[in-house]
Parts: C-alpha cells; structure tokens; sequence
C-alpha cells in the first residue's frame, strides 16, 4: 500500500497517519523526521539541507526529492509506505512520480482529509497547552476539568502566540492555495479519496480504510 496523506493543519492528520501505519504496517515517512534524520546523522544529504537552512532558506525541489527517494529506497517501505508532509507542489508530485516509475513502484491512493476552514480556525484558536508537561486541551472539544490548569500536572495552560484567529486563517488559507493544484493533479490520475474530516476520528479512519478498499 502506497499512500500519500494530504490535510490542512488541525484536520487530524497525525492521528489518521498513526491508525494507518498501524493497520497496514507500513512506514509512516514525514518529511520532517526524515530531514531531520538525515542532519543528525551527518548525511551527505543531511549536510546540504542544512545549509540552506542555516540561511533560512527553502530546501530546493531536487534536495528534497533526494531526501524522500533515499528514505522510499529503504528495506521497509517494500511493501509501501505512508507519504505526509510530501509533495507540497505539483512539481514535486512530478517528481515523485519519475521515482516511483523509475523503481517500478505505484502509488495507490492519494488520501485528503477536508475540513471546512471555519472549523480548523476553531481547532486551532481554542487549544490550549500546558506549561509543565506539553498536553494538549481544548475550551471547547475538550476542556480541563479547572479552567487554566492541567489535567495531568495542574500545570498553567496556554495559548500559543501563532494560535490566534488572524495568523491562523492565514496559514490555511497558504495551505488550501499551495495544494489545490496538486489536488487536481491527484484528482486527474483518479487515485484521490477526500474524506470529511469533520466527523469524529474513529469515523474519519473508517471512511479512510473503507476508501482503500478494505474493511474495518
Ligand atoms: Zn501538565
């Protein structure tokens, strides 16, 4: 199963990403880790990442390609894998694909979990994070039982300084525009599967492991 896991900030991604690497054994690669990875093991790779990082700038297409085939080429992802945080434009779609072809391998699904962005506006806006121990609270989906203070620790809760509604909207509304185009890419191979990601998690897996073809 070779899968690629598309999704807003605050859709549930990482929790989807966990219940299908679990279900179907596969790899979950994040494009993040794999960075990072490469850079603390001192990889050639690793290496030239981080300089353009150190100058604050975006890792070039051809980098990252290298970076995500190096990882795809691995003993474990024989029997597939879970792609997040890869591609990000159509170009790097591209040319995933001319590695995949390249290796006689196929993507099978392209998965995207859809949330209106009214609601990811109020995932994000209302979370809450712990001083002390780093959980997770939500005023409204799911409050401590005493406002301001942790669950776990009775730690002082917080609201992250980029969790406010302006900077929020922004960074999805650059998500949905950065993506659409690799979206209808995806759509035109016919290997999309949008599902509603606004019903509850348990749901939303269903829904996922029902779009691939499989039962529960
Ligand atoms: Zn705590």
């Amino acid at each position: 199963m070779r899968l690629i896991l598309l999704g807003p900030p605050g859709a549930g991604k990482g929790t989807q990403a966990s219940g299908i690497v679990e279900k179907f054994k596969i790899p979950h690669i994040s494009t993040g880790d794999i960075f990072r990875k490469n850079i603390k093991e001192g990889t050639q790779l690793g290496i030239k990442a981080k300089e353009y990082m150190d100058k604050g700038l975006l890792v070039p297409d051809e980098l990252v390609v290298e970076i995500v085939k190096d990882r795809l080429l691995k003993e474990d992802c024989k029997e597939g894998f879970l792609l997040d945080g890869f591609p990000r434009t159509v170009a790097q779609a591209e040319a995933l694909d001319k590695v995949l072809y390249e290796y006689n391998m196929k993507l099978d699904k392209v998965i995207n979990i859809e949330v209106d962005k009214s609601i990811l506006v109020d995932r994000a806006v209302g979370r809450r994070i712990c001083k002390e121990c780093g959980a997770t609270f939500h005023i409204k989906f799911n409050p401590s039982k005493v406002e301001g203070k942790c669950d776990v620790c009775g730690g002082e809760l917080y609201q992250r300084a980029d969790d406010n509604e302006e900077t929020v909207s922004k960074r999805i509304q650059v998500y949905l525009d950065q993506t659409k185009p690799l979206i209808d890419y995806y759509s035109e191979k016919e290997i999309l599967s949008t599902i509603n990601g606004e019903q509850p998690i348990d749901k939303v897996f269903e829904d996922i492991v029902s779009a691939l073809g499989c039962e529960k």
